[in-house]
């Protein structure tokens, strides 16, 4: 149950009146040959925001505390983690349906349906339950590896898929994404009731493209307008893990699939309230 830690996610075994029981659908099953310890989703109230690029950067960060560390890539219409980590292919059959997940240079695990696809470009036109099968299967057909944070890239929004999604799997808490302009009040009160809804701990909020530096003068400049993330954060009582700039480094990073060289320590914070998890 997700109360304590000893949640087999199996309710017909267990009477809590836990999480996993109140959203009515039970959560999918880990095969015997994989071991996950915490699941943090990230999401946002829409696409484009930088959900993408914060779990890469999460991974990364939780990756070089010595964690062993996973990304599920659930934005399965828009998948952007392979690219960030220069991932291709690496996915084993294991007959009996199971297969391995993608393992970086710096040893993180990732499945996401473009190492499944044959071309990358290929667009993924499923419709919600079969995009929400495939994110299922992720979890239960992948054998992690001994993963201590696994980070789920959710679908973006709150809708039909993100929240079968989130239904399907033991999340532990979620970092909501979101950018000046996306951070009003509704995309996140959204977010925080589909929380409370699946009844999942929220860790924080980080804002993304909150500002830029002047590469002349150092000053900060707010692009998108003042930032709201405090006041918004002080109204849900959630704690703002970060603000990351609009950082010129960053698209280029992702763009040569170098994320895990990145030299910032934009999501510290973050990734602090996760160990605390
Ligand atoms: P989402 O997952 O929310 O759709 P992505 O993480 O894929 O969004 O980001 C969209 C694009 O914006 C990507 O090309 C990414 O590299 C770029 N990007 C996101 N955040 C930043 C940032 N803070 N600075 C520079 N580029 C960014």
């Amino acid at each position: 149950m997700a109360e304590n830690n000893e949640c087999t996610h199996d309710c017909s075994t267990c009477g809590a009146d836990c999480s996993s029981r109140k959203s009515g659908i039970p959560k999918e099953q880990l095969n015997p040959m994989s071991s996950v310890k915490k699941v943090i989703g990230v999401v946002s109230g829409k696409g484009g925001v930088g959900k993408s690029i914060v779990t890469s950067m999460m991974a990364v960060e939780m990756s070089r505390r010595d964690y062993t560390v996973g990304i599920l890539d659930a934005d399965i219409t828009g998948p952007s983690i392979p690219k960030a980590f220069n991932a291709k292919g690496g996915v084993v059959s294991l007959g009996e349906n199971l297969m391995t997940p993608h393992t970086t240079i710096s040893g993180i695990q990732i499945m996401s349906v473009n190492l499944l696809l044959d071309e990358e470009t290929k667009p993924v036109v499923w419709r919600g339950p079969v995009i929400a099968g495939a994110v299922k299967q992720f979890w239960t057909d992948v054998v992690w590896n001994d993963v201590d944070y696994m980070f789920v890239d959710m679908p973006p929004g709150t809708g039909d898929v993100p929240l079968t999604v989130f239904q399907s799997l033991p999340v532990d808490g979620i970092i909501i994404v979101t950018t000046p302009q996306d951070l009003v009040t509704m995309v996140v009160e959204k977010a925080v009731n589909m929380a409370k809804l699946m009844n999942v701990p929220i860790l924080g909020l980080v804002e993304n493209m909150s500002y830029a530096v002047c590469p002349d003068c150092g000053k900060a400049i707010n692009i998108f307008g003042e930032s709201k993330a405090e006041a918004t954060g002080k109204q849900y009582g959630i704690p703002v893990l970060a603000k990351i700039p609009i950082d010129p480094r960053l698209t280029a990073l992702v763009d040569k699939g170098s994320i895990e060289i990145m030299d910032n320590n934009y999501l510290s914070a973050a990734a602090d309230a996760v160990e605390g998890l």
